[in-house]
This record gives structure tokens, sequence and C-alpha cells, in this order.
């Protein structure tokens, strides 16, 4: 099946269960449970989708031992976001569309050039469908999501996610990340290996920077995964949203007017 399949039966997404549980659980509700269509999309989410997909198609070619070359894969950067920053209302911020487009060029091109030739394409894009378990049981809901690229580097396999930052990454922020613990838990789930998980970052410096940090995870973080899981369900149940009002995603949330008149105790009429 493909993630759009699985994503239309009832699921947890990695993404989805930080929104709830780290970022705010009431932009989560707006989206979520009210579907309201929010005033902007972020300029940094757009621009990753296009730096994901091109990311894909450099490594699918290397998949099936076809290549492209650098500039290709440039091009295939600039006609995708030329093409989707015209489709969503979207909010720059110090770059307009021209930067953001130079500036995903020369994040590609800094991937490109920390390819390993050493590591080995196992699988591009892999779905997962997996259950959650907390306390013996089984959640409603099973985790969905997709490994960006997998491949096996020292006869072991290895889980990648391709990320673009603003800034380099803290030493232990992949030790802590709830994203590394959601998917060795799926691919032990799916494969009956525990791998280690690893972040490729492309840092938007103005001279691109390249990162990488692994980090790996045992039955204890997947307990923990669990647990957090049951709790995000017992917030949608009982409706536990609030507004978190010095989260860092405030500057850049589309449903900015709608918080603050819940703020003022004006409920948003859920979308049709
Ligand atoms: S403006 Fe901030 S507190 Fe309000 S919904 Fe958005 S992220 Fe949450």
């Amino acid at each position: 099946m493909t993630l759009s399949e699985l994503r239309k039966r009832p699921h947890w997404s990695f993404s989805s269960l930080n929104s709830l549980l780290n970022i705010c659980s009431l932009q989560w509700y707006f989206q979520k449970i009210a579907k309201l269509k929010p005033t902007h999309t972020s300029v940094n989410l757009v621009a990753g989708c296009v730096y994901h997909r091109t990311l894909d198609q450099v490594y699918l070619s290397r998949k099936l031992e076809f290549p492209m070359t650098l500039d290709e894969a440039k091009e295939l950067y600039t006609e995708d976001w030329r093409r989707s920053s015209q489709e969503e209302p979207i909010k720059f911020g110090k770059l307009d569309a021209d930067g953001i487009e130079q500036q995903g060029r020369g994040l590609i091109e800094v991937a490109w050039n920390n390819i390993d030739d050493t590591e080995k394409v196992l699988q591009v894009s892999e779905v997962f469908c997996v259950p959650l378990i907390y306390d013996g049981r089984f959640l409603s809901k099973p985790l969905v999501g997709e490994f960006d690229l997998v491949v096996q580097k020292d006869d072991q396999p290895l889980v990648i996610d391709w990320k673009t930052s603003a800034t380099r990454w803290a030493k232990n922020k992949a030790d802590k990340s709830l994203q590394a613990t959601a998917y060795s838990l799926a691919y032990w789930q799916k494969h009956g290996v525990n791998p280690d998980v690893r972040f490729d970052i492309a840092v938007k410096n103005k001279t691109p920077v390249f990162e990488s940090h692994v980090t790996s995870r045992n039955e204890d973080d997947w307990k923990l995964l669990g647990m957090l899981a049951a709790k995000a369900e017992t917030i949608v149940e009982k409706e536990l949203f609030y507004p978190s009002r010095d989260s860092f995603a405030c500057s850049d949330c589309g449903f900015k007017g709608t918080c603050e008149e819940y703020c003022r105790g004006v409920l948003p009429a859920k979308a049709a």
C-alpha cells in the first residue's frame, strides 16, 4: 500500500504525535479535529517537501544504478519548487521565492557532496504501518509513516531521515528524538531487526553545511513511546487541548487569528 492509502485509516504518525505532545495541542486540534484551513503554509514546510522529493529521485536513481548528475538534481529541485510554491499561499520570511530556490539548490548540492558510496541503497521511501502497544494492549490506532532511506552500512540496515535545519543540531538532540524511537520500533516490527537511525541534516548557513547524527533505541524507549501514544489518545478522547502560547510554532502558525479568538473565549466552528 502507498503512504496516502495508509493515511486514509485512523492512525498516528510521528509528526502528529510530536505536534500534539511537544508543539501545541490547540494547533493540533484546529488542524486535525476542527479541520480549519490555515491562513498560510510555512515556507519551511513547502521547501522541505521539495528537498525530500528531490532526494527521493536522487536515491531512487542510485538504487536503480542509473544515477543522475548534480545539475539534473538541482534542476529537479528548481522545477518542483517553482510548481509547489504556486500551489498554496506561503508566508515567506527573510528570503523571497528566488532566495529559497537558490538556498534549496545549495542544500541539494551539499547533500549530494556527502553521499557515501559505500552505503548500499536498500529502500527509498519505505512505508510502514505497525501497532502501538502500551501496558500489554494494542492502542486503537497504528503508527503509520515512511522511512526516507534505508541503506546497508557495515552489513547492518541503517534508517536515514533527511532534514533541513536553520541551525546545527545540539549534540544530544538525536538521542532525545521521538522520531528515532518511532522509526526504530517500526523497522523492528517490520523486519525483526533493531536498526540505528541517522539524521542527515543540511544546515541553511550562508554556505550550507551537512551533518549526520546517529542514534539507537532499545525496548525501554519503545515502551515510553507506547505510553506517550496512550497519553495522546487520552488527550484526544477527553479533549484536553490548550494553547502553548510561547511555542516556537506561534510565529509561523496558520491559526494565529483563531487562536487569539479562542483565548478570548470564542470557540471555533468545525469545518463542514
Ligand atoms: S498561535 Fe501558538 S498557541 Fe496558538 S494555536 Fe498556534 S501554535 Fe498554538
